[in-house]
């Protein structure tokens, strides 16, 4: 997408877990938008840096395709887009530039607490259900293990106890949903939290000073943190 333009344009989730850290960081680096009626798009006024509210899955998508230059999501979800765009032989187009120390969780497997967990290699010729069905297959060929990946967009530590897989792939927080469920994690896949994402292409317009001087602040803003 080469269209040029003279102003940033950030993803953040509209609303959910990252949603009001996201805002937070963005404020403390000095930005500031005067908010629209609908809140999808919050234009920028103390500099030319503008807001779009959205669900976070569709934010690598936005940056895939220049709709947005910037984005605060998951490193989960962004790396599980990342893996689907490999797997159909998409070059990468998006990147991680800064983790933010929000959102931290696990992509775990859970394993029902009657199972005697012994490593992955059990894992064959398993069902396993998940939403980060690339981030999961890509684990399996890793470890040389076979097991079928079924794909679930949501309530997925139910599906053992339906029967439609035999174990589990997903975000573990706290892990009170896992043990509501009579689940245990046994192996941690990836360690995620929120990061900022952006395109692997550079800037050729006036966007390429605003993206220098959004992460220098930023990096000031985290150094602060920790
Ligand atoms: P949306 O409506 O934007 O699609 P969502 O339900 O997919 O919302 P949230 O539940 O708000 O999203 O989670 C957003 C991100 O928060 C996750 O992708 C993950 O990176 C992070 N996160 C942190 N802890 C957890 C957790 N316990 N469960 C799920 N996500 C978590
Ligand atoms: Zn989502």
């Amino acid at each position: 997408n080469g269209t040029s333009r003279d102003r940033l344009r950030i993803a953040i989730q509209k609303s959910g877990r990252l949603a009001e850290p996201a805002r937070a960081l963005l404020s403390a680096c000095g930005l500031s938008w005067r908010e629209s009626r609908d809140k999808l798009f919050c234009y920028g006024e103390s500099l030319p840096v503008d807001l779009l509210l959205v669900r976070d899955d569709d934010i690598p998508g936005l940056i895939a395709d220049g709709v947005c230059d910037f984005g605060v999501v998951g490193r989960n979800e962004l790396n599980e887009q990342a893996g689907a765009r490999q797997s159909i032989g998409l070059p990468a187009a998006y990147q991680e530039l800064r983790a933010l120390g929000f959102g931290g969780c696990r992509l775990m497997l859970a394993v029902p607490e009657a199972w005697q967990w012994s490593g992955p290699e059990q894992l064959q010729g398993t069902r396993i259900a998940t939403s980060y069905p690339a981030i999961l297959a890509q684990w399996l060929q890793e470890q040389g293990v076979q097991a079928s990946v079924v794909e679930l967009s949501g309530s997925v530590e139910i599906a053992p106890k339906l029967g439609t897989a035999d174990l589990i792939c997903d975000l573990v927080s706290s892990g009170a949903t896992l043990a509501a469920n009579q689940l245990k994690p046994v192996q941690t896949l990836l360690e995620s939290e929120a990061v900022l994402a952006g395109p692997v292409r550079r800037f050729e317009d006036q966007r390429a000073q605003l993206a220098a001087m959004l992460l220098r602040r930023m990096d000031g803003v985290l150094k602060l943190k920790d």
